[in-house]
């Protein structure tokens, strides 16, 4: 069985294991295997490999890991199928998805069964860092499908926003800010926080953009209401929270 369980931990120093951080490493191709878990090993990263989309799938349900990272080709089970049966019994890890370049049109199906980033084949090992670092960071993300603030309801699935028994329609930019103000509500966001989560890296135009979108999205969501919930903190952003809360 190819499994290198524990292998990267092996070469830690005794006593310090539980202030690691353990990642699984899901990649049929030894050559890319090998050249990952170097790194990050060398990074004093924890690392396991499995070598086909059933064992990566058994060790992902079976054990604590803070990152999985996943390839699609694999045998026995292709990756969008792992990373679907990882999303039902456990919607926190972060996973950083391996692709192949002519596999983008797959992305967005990725994406939708519950990855976080992805990386395009080949890629410098310098960049994965920069990204596993990103994911473990921000940690475990709440992934439930249905978030709620006060009567505000918001469906992930369905991409469907409701407050009370009244339907939200919002353009794809206000969804995705409101979805972002409700998944870190009673969190200050700033202006910053908001244009990097809800515009993509490119974006080079000025955070103005952000009060714009939050304007439009109050007409929608508080304006006929009376309990206002996204609130504007002064110099910093915006925040979501139900008045009740405190
Ligand atoms: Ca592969």
């Amino acid at each position: 069985m190819s499994i290198n369980l524990y292998g990267g931990a092996g070469k830690l120093p005794c006593g310090v294991g539980p202030l690691f951080m353990r990642i699984l490493l899901i990649e049929d191709e030894s050559k890319v295997a090998q050249f990952v878990e170097r790194g990050l090993t060398a990074e004093r990263y924890a690392v396991d490999i499995a070598r086909d989309g059933a064992t990566g799938l058994q060790l992902a349900t079976t054990y604590h890991y803070d990152l999985v990272i996943l390839d699609l080709m694999l045998p026995q089970m292709p990756g969008q199928e792992v990373l679907r049966h990882i999303r039902t019994t456990d919607t926190q890890v972060p996973v950083l998805v391996l692709t192949a370049r002519d596999e983008i049109m797959d992305k967005v199906a990725t994406f939708e069964s519950g990855a976080d980033d992805y990386l395009t084949k080949p890629f410098a090992f310098a960049e994965l860092l920069v990204r596993t670092k990103a994911l473990l960071r921000r940690g475990p993300v709440n992934r439930a499908s249905c978030i709620r603030v006060g009567d505000l309801q918001l469906d992930r699935l369905t991409q469907q926003v409701k407050r009370g028994n009244k339907r939200i329609e919002l353009t794809s930019k206000e969804y995705a800010l409101l979805e972002y103000l409700m998944v870190n509500a009673g969190r200050v966001l700033s202006r910053n926080m908001i244009i990097e989560h809800v515009w993509d890296q490119s974006f080079d135009g000025f955070t103005n953009v952000v009060d714009v979108y939050v304007r439009h999205l109050r007409s929608k969501v508080d304006d006929e209401f009376s309990d206002k919930l996204i609130k504007t903190v002064r110099g910093v952003g915006y925040m979501i929270r139900e008045e009740s809360a405190g």
